[in-house]
């Protein structure tokens, strides 16, 4: 990375630079000096350029996180757990800078890039603590003169591959979990917002990380997996994305035997019961389904509303939808800014095109916003059919569809007729209906009444085609870790 001023990055001056990958505790090129543009997407033009791996920095990454691993294990869990905390610290004071960074690279208002800052230094934080509590067990023995432990011991280098929609806090899970146990990582970071990935690993090694411990890389995604994947020196696989890559990695993961964490997509239901505090209800769900321009696994993305309150609801989200101000990130009045990348844009436009050619109607929004950058309006559609692709494809964009329904059992059964199982939301004041629909619901995660996923504290994960394992909450770290039992004679 071009080296930035840590004392720019706590202030609103920061320039956006060139990234370069961060191997053996030193920044540096790819060895044959190949680069990947960066774009702004609020305004489509390059910022700057990021460095590309090739197969020899992938090797120098290897050794190195092998060597880093057996230095870093040996630190105690209270020495690891400091460095921690004040990498925490440090991403805090910096929170300013870095969000800049990532407002330029990803689009996001910067209010929500400093906010994704100050949760990842949470996280961290978490994590930390939570590392000096991975005890192990005794378990009685059978002899009096036998002891039995149950050891847990970090499971070794560990390879994350993290997409471009939170470019700091879907590292940052990873990276905490690997190094409060024990373990080296190699991070394949996004190539289309590197900037404050790299200012990450550069408040862990200005906390004391030791070289060799965390590796960054950049490159052509499925060239960095299959290599590292397949790797002897790599014991850990851990990715978020979508669901067809991960399916890839995982069946890569299997066939060389390697432990696998996945947060993949969704498609979440947001069910609104005609006993809710409907107005409530809407303002909180088009609050959540806008935060990232909709670019977020968790969003709520299949708006489910009970008849006889369908009207009410509608109104108040389409409201809310209207009183979004889209802009660039770095303007203080935005409250969406553009979509990460033109991918996007363009899947929100066939989406939308879809839907109307089945029968949709488009209430609000509906069309891209000018012809610099991203930008796509706040949409909602109603009268969708099931057969549109946006109640079968996930959006990961602005676009609300709303559909009614009549019974329990037709919602429930609605809510689980897509393959995932991420996040799920339901608005009801019958404690009975809120019992019933979180134990009906096929999800990872059950959200009534608010909007309360993703803390550091709690788990974070899905079931069904959204992968396995998680990314929070104690369950968190067991996945880095290995159980050995050992029994001895005294
Ligand atoms: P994509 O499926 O090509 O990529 C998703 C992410 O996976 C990117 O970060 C990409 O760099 C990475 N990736 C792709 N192929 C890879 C490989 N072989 N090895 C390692 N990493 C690889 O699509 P995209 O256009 O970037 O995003 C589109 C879809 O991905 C979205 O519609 C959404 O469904 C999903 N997505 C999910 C999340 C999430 O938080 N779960 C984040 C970003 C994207």
């Amino acid at each position: 990375m071009d080296r930035i001023d840590p004392k720019l990055l706590a202030g609103a001056e920061v320039r956006y630079a060139n990234t370069h990958l961060f191997i053996d505790g030193a920044w540096c090129e790819g060895s044959g000096g190949r680069t990947l543009p960066v774009v702004n997407p609020a305004t489509g033009e390059q910022i700057a350029t990021v460095a590309r791996a090739e197969i020899a920095d992938l090797d120098r990454a290897l050794a190195a996180s092998d060597k880093g691993f057996r230095q870093w294990r040996k630190v105690g869990a209270f020495d690891r757990y400091k460095i921690l905390r004040k990498a925490a610290d440090l991403m805090r004071e910096r929170a300013e800078g870095i969000g800049r960074l990532m407002t330029m690279e990803q689009g996001k208002p910067l209010v929500e890039a400093k906010l994704e800052i100050m949760a990842g230094a949470d996280t961290i934080d978490w994590f930390a603590e939570e590392g000096r509590r991975a005890y192990g067990r005794v378990i009685p023995s059978r002899a009096d003169n036998v002891m039995q432990l149950v050891i847990r011991e970090p499971v070794g280098p560990v390879a994350a591959f993290t997409p471009w929609n939170f470019p700091v806090n879907q590292i940052v899970r990873k990276l905490s979990a690997a190094l409060t146990t024990g373990c080296s990582i190699i991070i394949k970071a996004p190539e289309e917002t590197p900037a404050s990935p790299a200012q990450l690993v550069q408040a862990f090694v200005d906390a004391g990380v030791p070289a060799g411990v965390v590796q960054l890389v950049y490159g052509v995604p499925s060239e960095i997996s299959e290599y590292l994947i397949k790797s002897p020196i790599i014991r850990k696989i851990t990715f978020t994305g979508s669901t067809p890559v991960g399916k890839q990695l995982a069946a890569l993961a299997g066939a060389h035997m390697k432990r696998v964490t996945m947060e993949l997509g969704g498609h979440a239901p947001a069910i609104v019961f005609d006993d809710a505090d409907v107005p409530r209800a809407a303002k909180l769900l088009a609050g959540a389904k806008y935060r990232n321009a909709g670019q977020v696994c968790v969003s709520p993305t299949r708006f489910l509303v009970q008849e006889k309150v369908l009207d009410e609801f509608t109104e108040h989200f389409i409201a809310a939808s209207r009183a979004l101000k889209v802009g660039n990130g770095l303007e203080a009045s935005t409250t969406m800014g553009p979509l990460a990348n033109p991918r996007r844009s363009a899947a929100m436009e066939k989406l939308v095109d879809d839907a109307l050619a089945k029968g949709a109607k488009v209430v609000t929004g509906g069309s891209r916003i000018g012809d610099k950058g991203n930008f796509f309006e706040p949409t909602v559609l109603t009268g969708v059919s099931r057969e549109t692709n946006i109640m079968n494809d996930e959006p990961f964009g602005p676009i609300s569809p709303i559909v009614a329904f009549k019974t329990f059992d037709e919602v429930a059964t609605e809510a689980n007729r897509l393959p995932w199982g991420l996040a799920s939301y339901a608005y009801t004041t019958s404690l009975k209906t809120a019992g019933a629909i979180s134990s009906a619901i096929e999800s990872g995660m059950v959200s009534i009444n608010h909007h309360g996923l993703a803390l550091p504290e709690t788990p974070f994960g899905g079931v069904k085609d959204s992968g396995y394992g998680s990314e929070g909450g104690s369950e968190a770290i067991d996945s880095y870790l290995n159980f050995k039992f050992v029994t001895q004679m005294m």
